[in-house]
């Protein structure tokens, strides 16, 4: 049985896998006490309630990292400084949404999105600054 980072389970926006890593134990504990009373229980329950639990969710966390890291630049201006994901991301961490439910909430607001982030482009190229700011934040 793999827990923790051992069996993958960081979230890979941040690199958190503390939270991860006691949570599957946890449930890695919950399975071998039940096959100590159940000796007919499968190890597969416990891959089955890490997918169910864990997996399914960093799935969305995956695709929403790798939107912010291939584009760093762009994602800086349409969601880094957008409080609708900044603190989304917040929530996800404190436990009170899913990775899935604030990328619907991502789609759902996509126009309020797109829009804050052109008009963030636009003041940072009038102001005529966007190289340093951006350069001293995102290093090539
Ligand atoms: C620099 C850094 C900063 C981080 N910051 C954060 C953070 O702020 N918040 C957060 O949530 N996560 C953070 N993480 C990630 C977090 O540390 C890991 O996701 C988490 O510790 C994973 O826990 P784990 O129990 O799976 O593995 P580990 O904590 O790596 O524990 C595995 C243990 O097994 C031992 N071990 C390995 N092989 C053997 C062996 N053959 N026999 C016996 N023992 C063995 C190791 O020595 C180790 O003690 C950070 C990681 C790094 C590298």
């Amino acid at each position: 049985m793999l827990t923790g980072d051992a069996a993958g389970l960081a979230e890979p926006m941040t690199g958190e896998g503390i939270y991860y890593a006691i949570k599957s134990a946890k449930l890695a504990a919950r399975i071998i006490c039940q096959g100590l009373e159940d000796v007919s229980l499968e190890l597969s329950a416990y891959s089955e309630l890490i997918n169910a639990q864990m997996t399914r969710d960093l799935k969305y966390a995956r695709q929403l990292a790798a939107l912010l890291y291939r584009f760093p630049k762009l994602s800086f201006h349409f969601f880094v400084r957008n409080p609708i994901v900044r603190w989304g991301v917040v929530d996800v961490l404190y436990g009170d949404t899913t990775f899935e439910q604030l990328l619907r909430k991502l789609v759902r607001n996509s126009p309020r999105i797109l829009l804050t982030g052109l008009l963030h482009l636009q003041s940072t190229v009038s102001a005529n600054m966007p190289h340093e700011t951006e350069s001293q934040l995102f290093p090539d």
